[in-house]
């Protein structure tokens, strides 16, 4: 196999199900050493700090691995005011903050006029800031509302690029096609963009990895965000698997290596599975980290997965301890906008 950076820029679907095959156990450091070479070229040592807030954990959905499913009658549901979340960023902003993400399930609440009020009272209060959504799948007139209103950039991950493997992960009203065309309306849309994908989801294979390699390159997207799935008690993937960390640490840096620009988190999940998850993220060419300014009440109700990382945390205590840990592991705390650089 040719490893060098241009082998593997060239590789086709079956030479890199070959690849995933042979490095998932023990990435070669041959690769993690080439993607932060590129990393560093473009970005420098910097990390990138997006500040995250969970406003609702409503769903309509009702996907397989995630906690906040539909059908999960177990969790309390709750959504935050605009106060709330105007309030958020106001302590965001006071941490330094400036980039702020507005996550959320599919919550029909949220409307069109809801969020493009939401965005421009955040842009209007603090214009020197980039406003992220990542509310799901929507048409194309409630996306450029959004995006009249100002909003920056919007993360949806793909989940996956196999349609097959998709219809294992969601149930049948859910389609794979719609979620990949809402990526390119985004884009065209002129929204930076993140699409993604869990790694070690049930049923994931090699063949479906090299596929989200295959589409992450010919979509072109601005960030993405890669983790290992973990199972949730209460949903019907309970008794499966984690996904594996290294096989995470081997896409972390493939995707590095054919993106070189691209944004690219330390998840959550990756820290959330492994303490040092996150240093080993970086190590492979991550370069941002999303810290949680959500009020800390209402954090342990936003559980996509068992055990997820600092749900008690007070989002100053945290963020100096992290700010702490990534110098501590050689990068350098970034906490201006950091735009996606061309
Ligand atoms: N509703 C929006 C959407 O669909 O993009 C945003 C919220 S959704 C909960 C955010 C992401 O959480 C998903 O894209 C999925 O990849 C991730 N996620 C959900 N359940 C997970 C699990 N059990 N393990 C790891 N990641 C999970």
């Amino acid at each position: 196999m040719d490893i060098t950076t241009q082998g593997l820029r060239s590789m086709d679907h079956g030479q890199l199900v070959q690849l995933i095959e042979e490095q998932s156990h023990s990435p070669d450091p041959a690769i993690l050493e080439a993607a932060r070479s590129i990393r560093d070229s473009v970005y420098g040592r910097k990390v990138y700090f997006r500040g995250l807030i969970e406003i609702s954990n409503h769903c309509k959905n009702d996907c397989y691995y995630c906690g906040i499913r539909r059908d999960n009658r177990q969790v309390s549901r709750y959504r935050l005011t605009k106060d709330q979340i105007l309030h958020c960023c106001r302590l965001g902003h006071s941490l330094g903050f400036h980039t702020f993400v507005l996550q959320g399930g599919e919550d029909p609440w949220f409307t069109a006029q809801r969020v493009a009020d939401l965005v421009a009272s955040i842009k209007e209060e603090f214009p020197d800031c980039a406003v992220t959504l990542s509310l799901g799948e929507k048409e194309e007139e409630e996306y450029r509302a959004y995006r009249d209103a100002g909003a920056d950039r919007y993360l949806l991950r793909h989940e996956t690029a196999d349609d097959i493997h998709y219809r294992h992960l969601h149930p049948r009203e859910m389609s794979p096609d719609h979620r990949k065309q809402c990526l390119w309306t985004l884009k065209r849309l002129g929204f930076q963009v993140g699409a993604g994908v869990m790694i070690g989801s049930p049923g994931q294979t090699a063949n479906e990895l090299a596929q989200d390699l295959l589409f992450l390159k010919e979509l072109h997207p601005h960030m993405v965000g890669i983790g290992p799935f973990i199972p949730h008690e209460d949903t019907p993937f309970r008794d499966k698997s984690a996904g594996s960390i290294p096989q995470t640490i081997l896409m972390l840096a493939l995707t590095r290596i054919l993106l070189p620009h691209v944004l690219l988190p330390a998840t959550t999940a990756l820290g959330s599975l492994d303490p040092m998850g996150r240093e080993k993220g970086m190590d492979a060419g991550a370069n941002v980290v999303m810290p949680n300014l959500s009020p800390t009440d209402v954090r342990q109700l936003y559980t996509l997965y068992n055990g997820k990382l600092s749900t008690g945390e007070e989002a100053a205590e945290g963020l100096k301890a992290l700010k702490q840990r990534i110098r501590a592991a050689g990068y350098e705390p970034d906490l201006s906008r950091g735009d996606y650089k061309v």
